[in-house]
């Protein structure tokens, strides 16, 4: 479980990450230790415990348990270079924790256009709040993002590919500008997961993950990560501490659980979710795919430059229609459900405005959008299914 990690198979990873012997107790996954009360064996015990760090060791219920470290460490091991994980009872409490713990009064951050709606919602809600400025940004923006730069400017967060229109970011050249100024950067990497893009090693200060997708895989749990690179560890956790977070030990084994798996059904989703984008690029009701690994996405050609696969959520605009015809395609559906989130077994489809959650960049793609996630049934069911779908929308445009 130990030894050069840096030089093993994402596939190897994800099956021996985070299993110590002292945490698994023998049994092949960490098992579930469910616990707010640690007993000590004396009062010198006690007190010992509370003069040094309890990275790793047993202190209170809020601080975790072998549960928690176990997955933590599953999740570090899958970023060459980090220092270390802490594990959030959500995606979005997860940026939270992180934005609080690089940012105070009076600093400014710089986010994408493209950004999750809820993390655009804590920019212009609770961080305004707190006297934090937020200015958006063109996520196309690449190396012109040292032009925004300002000398309140204190961290970048970026979301690669974005949210609704998945436009890809140039992490690399957003990062070099970042440390010429000293500032730090935080990646939203749900999409991608470290298995398709490294962010740690390609000098990201902070990797976040909202579990509860691919992580989880099962559309059953809410959990959220934020991996540090080194040195960068204690202000989160001591930010995450005080704000009281922990991530309960039943969802963290599931997390774990999942995790096991996620080599494989990132593979089953890519491959899936490339052929369905291409089926879809033939036809006349479709006006424009945005999948990150077609050229017609915007930043194709970084995906292709910095990422190692794709996943299986992306968009299409329909050619033409509004909210009746887009209702008429998706309302029939017999493989896909309609509902938020995405990353697990099952497909969903949903109707989404991005304008509705930009203020610096207008995007339209020639005709409504439907986010599309592909799961693990048989490809030519869905496609199949999708068929009857565009049949449906053209009859209703009529
Ligand atoms: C879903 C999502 C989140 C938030 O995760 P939750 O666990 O639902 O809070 C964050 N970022 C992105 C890109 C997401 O899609």
């Amino acid at each position: 479980m130990s030894g050069d990690n840096g030089k093993i198979a994402d596939a190897t990873r994800v099956v021996s990450a985070g299993r110590r012997k002292e945490w698994t107790g023998g049994v092949v996954n960490a098992p579930v230790w469910r616990a707010s009360t640690i007993l000590y064996d004396d009062v010198a015990h006690l007190r010992e415990y509370a003069r040094t760090d309890t990275h790793h060791r047993l202190f209170y219920g809020r601080r975790g348990t072998p549960t928690q470290w176990s997955f933590a460490d599953a999740l570090t091991e899958l970023e060459p270079g980090a220092e270390a994980t802490f594990l959030y009872p959500s995606g979005v409490a997860a940026i939270a924790a992180a934005l609080l713990s690089v940012l105070s009064p009076g600093d400014e951050l710089l986010m994408p256009d493209s950004a999750y709606d809820p993390t655009r919602s804590l920019a212009n809600g609770l961080l305004r709040r707190m006297g934090i400025a937020t200015r958006f940004y063109d996520p196309l923006i690449g190396a012109g993002i040292a032009d925004l730069i300002g000398e309140r400017t204190r961290a970048i967060f970026m979301e690669s590919p974005g949210s609704l229109t998945f436009e890809v970011q140039d992490v690399p050249a957003i990062v070099a500008a970042a440390r010429a100024r000293g500032i730090v950067t935080l990646l939203d990497n749900t999409w991608a997961t470290p298995l398709n893009f490294r962010a740690i090693e390609r000098g990201v200060d902070y990797s976040i993950l909202a579990c509860t997708k691919y992580v989880v895989g099962h559309s059953d749990v809410m959990l959220g990560s934020v991996t540090a690179a080194k040195g960068r560890f204690a202000r989160l956790r001591d930010t995450s501490f005080q704000l009281g977070q922990v991530a309960s030990p039943d969802d963290s084994w599931l997390g774990s659980r999942g995790l096991r798996t996620m080599h494989l059904r990132l593979e089953r989703h890519h491959h899936s979710a490339l052929a369905i984008a291409r089926w879809l690029e033939t036809r006349p009701e479709v006006a424009r795919v945005l999948h990150p690994a077609l050229p017609s996405c915007p930043g194709h050609a970084l995906f292709a430059r910095d990422f190692s696969g794709a996943s299986g959520l992306f968009s299409f605009a329909l050619d033409g229609g509004g909210e009746r015809e887009r209702a008429a395609l998706i309302d029939g559906l017999d493989h896909f459900g309609i509902g938020y989130s995405w990353g697990g077994f099952e497909s969903l489809a949903l109707p989404v405005d991005p304008e509705k959650y930009r203020s610096v960049t207008t995007p339209d793609f020639g005709g409504p959008l439907v986010r599309l996630q592909i799961g693990l049934e048989d490809a030519d069911d869905l496609i199949a299914d999708l068929e009857r779908g565009l049949d449906r929308f053209r009859a209703a445009l009529g």
